[in-house]
């Protein structure tokens, strides 16, 4: 008997899923404080329409929960009716965005990041005979504001190592780098161009702390874990450079919702690993905790 049970609870060991989440998760500071000024906004002038430029955040299931509550989101201010209120999100915009709204007396909410609205006004600052160069994604709102600070100046904007790698000789340059971009890939490129540029100024070139503790936990977690899930959404900066970094160590696969995860995407999963970008909703990353619990996963606290 005693036998019976000892194989019985050896058999419970041997099958226990485990699930373990990359902490920190869900909304960075930037991100909270642009959804909470938001929700400020709406509750201020219930039923009026709140004109959003682009997206608040990189989330489809933020960007319809806001839609729920006025926001109507354009690509351009141009056709905005004068006075209208008008929301800018956590990426920043160009300086010539905010004058236009000031001569279209908008009344606005411009919830740009501090940190982004950091990095620009250090851009704005480059003595205008030194060349910038640019880390990121060019069609990226935060790069796009980035590059509005830049005004006149020389920029190039790199998108990877091997671009960087084919810059022309430099005397000197400042390098920065969009907040949300991979930051081993960031110090790789650092240490690329301070060999080619004599006078390198880098101290801009970082990930922010929020994408950074993300991207650490997230690889941490893709070793110990057979599958790792991303919840974010495919146009997330960041949430696409978290699952670059899990699949470069093992099976990884981004969502957006819990609906995407099947009892077959598991079926052969011992331990699954949970991380989400700085733009999903606590809301959702419950709703794919909650399914896991389902499928037997037990959560283990790292
Ligand atoms: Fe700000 Fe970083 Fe969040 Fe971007 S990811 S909004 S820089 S805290």
């Amino acid at each position: 008997m005693i036998c019976v049970l000892r194989r019985r609870n050896w058999l419970a060991v041997e099958n226990k899923r485990t699930l373990k989440v990359a902490r920190p998760i869900g909304f960075c500071g930037g991100v909270r404080h642009a959804v909470n000024l938001f929700l400020k906004t709406a509750d201020a002038h219930p039923g009026e329409p709140i004109f959003v430029l682009h997206e608040l955040v990189h989330n489809r299931a933020v960007s319809s929960a806001l839609e729920q509550r006025g926001a109507h989101y354009v690509d351009s201010l141009d056709g905005v009716p004068e006075g209208s209120l008008v929301f800018l999100g956590a990426h920043g915009v160009r300086p010539e965005i905010v004058e236009l709204c000031h001569v279209k007396k908008f009344r606005l909410t411009n919830a740009v990041c501090p940190l982004v609205e950091r990095l620009q006004m250090a851009v704005a600052e480059i003595p205008p005979e030194v060349p910038l160069l640019v880390f990121g994604d060019k069609k990226h709102p935060e790069v796009q504001g980035i590059l509005g600070h830049a005004k006149s100046r020389e920029v190039t904007v790199i998108g990877d190592l091997a671009e960087a790698d084919a810059l022309p000789p430099m005397e000197q340059a400042v390098l920065v780098s969009q907040t949300t971009r991979n930051a081993e890939e960031i110090q790789a490129v650092v240490e690329l161009l301070s060999k080619r540029i004599k006078v390198l100024d880098s101290h801009n070139a970082h990930a922010c702390d929020a994408v950074y503790a993300r991207q650490k936990a997230v690889k941490d977690l893709a070793q110990e874990c057979d599958l790792v899930l991303i919840i974010g959404s495919p146009h997330s900066s960041n949430a696409r450079r978290l699952v670059e970094i899990a699949q470069h160590i093992g099976r990884t696969v981004l969502m957006e919702g819990a609906e995407e995860l099947t009892a077959e995407l598991v079926k052969d999963i011992r331990c699954l690993g949970v991380g989400a970008g700085t733009s999903t909703p606590d809301s959702v990353i419950d709703e794919v905790l909650q399914k896991a619990a389902l499928f037997g996963f037990e959560e283990n606290e790292k």
